[in-house]
């Protein structure tokens, strides 16, 4: 089972403002890319651990588990202890880096993610 995150810095960050997050999200579901999409405001804050932590605990299936946001070696770094506390294994996290891009370019860069990984 493959899931897409999308994680926005609460929504209020530049980097997040030129795309249509609930196109992208939509657009994926549609096409049945992924057997799963959420969104996330802050992944990396507490509650955001324990959001990671419940899902990857509770999906043991999660062949791969994307999240589209920040820069994918921040994205480990902020999220290993959730993983670890979870027993989720890490390399199944694939970080993908859509920050400043429009709707388009964010959704093409996610697919070839997808495809690619
Ligand atoms: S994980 Fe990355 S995209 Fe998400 S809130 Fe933190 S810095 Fe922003």
């Amino acid at each position: 089972m493959k899931g897409l995150l999308m994680c926005v810095c609460q929504g209020t960050c530049p980097s997040f403002q030129k795309m249509n997050i609930f196109e992208i999200l939509n657009t994926l579901r549609r096409e049945g890319v992924v057997e799963f999409v959420a969104l996330h405001p802050q992944l990396c804050a507490d509650d955001g651990d324990i959001f990671l932590s419940i899902l990857s605990k509770a999906n043991e299936d999660i062949e791969k588990l994307y999240v589209a946001g920040c820069d994918p070696k921040m994205q480990a770094k902020m999220f290993r202890d959730a993983f670890e506390k979870a027993g989720f294994d890490r390399t199944k996290h694939i970080g993908i880096d859509i920050r400043n891009m429009d709707t388009e370019q964010a959704l093409q860069t996610i697919k070839r993610a997808l495809e690619s990984s």
